[in-house]
Parts: structure tokens; C-alpha cells; sequence
């Protein structure tokens, strides 16, 4: 009304829990003066991504969440001598951007999805990343594929490299051996005999070979129609990339490890990939994701982000994903790990039949069980403030 002054929500307070995860997760609880919070999670920040989030606080206090794109921007130029190109400071920056989008979401009461201007599909698409076990041997391959299409998978991944491998000539040179490419070959070509030709499959490399290494392996896997060859070199040499992909006839994924815009751009305009790989909880979050997905969508590249992230990060991953006409597929790493489940309270499950339902409700649509992460809290940290 004319003459009073109209309320702006304003955040209140951000605090951190440490939980068991695939190493440590993050999860950012961002507080505000209407009592709305927000929940985010971000991965592979090692031990100084929560002083850096400590940190960021008093550049958030004050502050209107609805301009969460602003306040990103904000903290990341603040940070720039800091290391604001890629790192800790990008993956703190990436929780907070998660934490702000449920904040937001639930103070509009729409889903995150709609503040990235709405979905292209209802249900996102998984690919379960498989572990062959132990001995990594063709035949417990072979199992596990078949024990994962049987929970309702359509899409799987497997490890080819083995730093530990016997086969290996050097644990350092990047080469391989012949009995490497071998084996590599006979672990491929029997998950393709369990799960059949309609399966989609892919192999990562973990960026652990050379250009020789990953042209001879893509080329001996060619008859088993893969979905992707994943970092067959490290993804910081384009040059190197580009050159990969245009002598392997199986698509190449890469970028896991890259951050934000700046550390895609070079190999989006190259076109040295046919997928790329964000990991959205350490690389970027989900605003600033959407944009590179934008970036690459205009070369015709697919977006298939990585993901070995908790519940909270994995269903703000598929918001993203649900966000932008060319993803493919996402990443979860978790088939054997129960605890997961027991994070968040979820209903229906949110993961059916190897797919992502987006779920409507307000923010990203899942609520953290806080007596749950307790139990898998990180020694000698603070959850949520609290000793
Ligand atoms: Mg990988």
C-alpha cells in the first residue's frame, strides 16, 4: 500500500553439517527472516570448503535471496584472487546457489525446475555407475550388469582403468600395456553380452591414459555401440581432446573436473567433445549449470552431468537437467549404498525404475531427515551450528 514500506525477505543465517557421502558432502542450510529456509548440498570441497562458506556468510546476511544469480556473482568477484575460476571457492559457490533455489522455490511455492524456466520433461533419466568389484574381472562385470538392469536401469557405467592393475606396465606413464587393452576389451564385451544390444552403456577412463591409449581403445571397443568413452585423457588439454574425438568412433564425455563457464568454453567451442559432464554440486550449481548445458546445446553437444552426490545435490542435479532440451542422461553412483535413502524424507521414493520423477513441490522438493544425517556427521564439525 502507498506510503508503507514493503518487506524484503532477507537471509538470516547460513550454517553447515558435514556428512558421509562419496567422501565428505556439504550440506548449507541458508536461513532467512520469514522463517523460509533453504536446503543445498555441494561435494568434493575437501576440508576447507565449510571455512570458505563460513566465510562467505556475512557477504549473504542482509541480503535479498530472490537475487540469488546476483549474489553468486557477488561472492564469486569478491573471491577472485582467492581462486574463484575453479576449486573450493566454485564448489562452496555451488551450495549456496542449491540452498538459494530451494529458499526461492519454496518462498514463490514453485518447484526449482520453474525458476530455471521450467522443465522439457517430467522424469529424468539415470544411468547407475557400476563397481565390477575386487578382482574387476569380465565376469563379475557381467553380474553386476545384470543385477543392476534387473533393478530397473537402462543405462549403466563401468570403470576400464585400474591404477592397481598388475597388466600395468608403469603406475605413472600414461600408456597401455597390451594386456590393459585386453582386458579392457573383455570386460566390455561381456556387460554387452549380459545386458544385451538395447542397454545404453558407458566407460570412464578417469583422464589416466594418453592420446595413443585412447584412440586404440576406442577403436577396439567400436562393435559394442557405446553411449560414451568417458576422459580417455585428463580434460585440460583441449587440443589433446579434440584430437581423441575426432579418431574415436564412440562419442567422448568429458569435464567433471572443469568449473564454471570459463573452464567449459574452450571445450564446447572446439567441439572436442560429443557430451559433456558437469558435476553440478562442485562445478557450478544449478543457475550458472544451465547456462553451460545453453552453451553447449548451441554446438549440438549433449549434457550428461556428473553426480556422485547425496539425495539433496542428486535431485538439484535433476532440476537442472529437467531444465534444458539437450541433456541426456545423469549420473547416480549409489546402488549399494543404503544410507543414501536414509537422508532425506522422501515420498513417493525418488528414484523409480532408473528414473528422476521431478517431483512439484515447492523448492526442490525433498526434505533433509536431520536425525538421519546426524548419524553419518563428520567427526569434530559442527551440524548446523551445533556441536
Ligand atoms: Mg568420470
Amino acid at each position: 500500500m502507498r506510503g508503507e514500506i514493503e518487506h524484503i525477505m532477507k537471509i538470516t543465517d547460513l550454517t553447515t553439517a558435514v556428512v558421509r557421502g562419496h567422501g565428505w558432502n556439504t550440506l548449507i542450510k541458508i536461513e532467512t527472516d520469514e522463517g523460509i529456509t533453504g536446503i543445498g548440498e555441494c561435494i568434493h570441497g575437501g576440508g576447507g570448503v565449510t571455512l570458505l562458506l563460513d566465510d562467505m556468510k556475512a557477504l549473504l546476511v542482509g541480503e535479498n535471496p530472490m537475487n540469488w544469480d546476483m549474489l553468486f556473482e557477488k561472492i564469486r568477484r569478491r573471491y577472485i584472487f582467492d581462486g574463484a575460476l575453479a576449486g573450493n571457492v566454485v564448489t562452496a559457490l555451488s551450495g549456496i546457489d542449491i540452498a538459494l533455489l530451494d529458499l526461492v522455490g519454496k518462498a514463490l511455492g514453485v518447484p526449482v525446475y520453474q525458476l530455471l524456466g521450467g522443465k522439457f520433461r517430467d522424469s529424468v533419466r539415470l544411468y547407475a555407475d557400476c563397481h565390477a568389484g575386487k578382482d574387476n574381472d569380465p565376469a563379475s562385470a557381467a553380474a553386476k550388469a545384470k543385477w543392476v538392469v534387473e533393478q530397473g536401469f537402462d543405462a549403466l557405467k563401468f570403470d576400464l582403468d585400474d591404477p592397481s592393475s598388475p597388466d600395468k606396465l608403469d603406475r605413472w606413464n600414461p600408456s597401455a600395456s597390451r594386456m590393459e587393452v585386453s582386458r579392457m576389451v573383455e570386460l566390455v564385451a561381456a556387460v554387452r553380452e549380459a545386458v544385451g544390444p538395447n542397454v545404453d552403456l558407458c566407460v570412464d577412463m578417469h583422464g589416466r591414459y594418453d592420446i595413443a591409449a585412447a584412440c586404440e581403445v576406442a577403436r577396439k571397443l567400436e562393435p559394442f555401440n557405446l553411449m560414451w568413452l568417458e576422459e580417455p585423457i585428463p580434460p585440460e588439454n583441449i587440443a589433446a581432446m579434440r584430437e581423441v574425438k575426432l579418431n574415436s568412433p564412440i562419442p567422448i564425455c568429458a569435464g567433471e573436473s572443469l568449473y564454471l563457464r570459463w573452464g567449459f568454453r574452450d571445450l564446447i567451442e572446439q567441439q572436442a567433445v560429443d557430451h559433456i559432464m558437469p558435476d553440478l554440486p562442485k562445478c557450478c550449481g544449478l543457475t550458472e549449470g544451465k547456462k553451460i548445458a545453453n552453451m553447449a546445446e548451441l554446438y549440438y553437444i549433449g549434457f550428461s552431468p556428473h553426480n556422485v552426490c547425496g539425495p539433496i545435490g542428486t535431485v538439484a542435479s535433476a532440476h537442472c537437467c529437467g531444465s534444458v532440451p539437450n541433456f541426456l542422461v545423469l549420473e547416480w553412483h549409489w546402488m549399494e549404498r543404503a544410507h543414501w535413502h536414509e537422508l532425506v524424507i522422501a515420498d513417493p521414493p525418488i528414484i523409480q525404475g532408473g528414473y528422476l520423477p521431478l517431483s512439484d513441490k515447492p523448492g526442490l522438493g525433498v526434505e533433509l531427515n536431520e536425525e538421519a544425517a546426524r548419524k553419518y556427521q563428520k567427526p569434530g564439525t559442527l551440524f548446523f551450528g551445533q556441536p
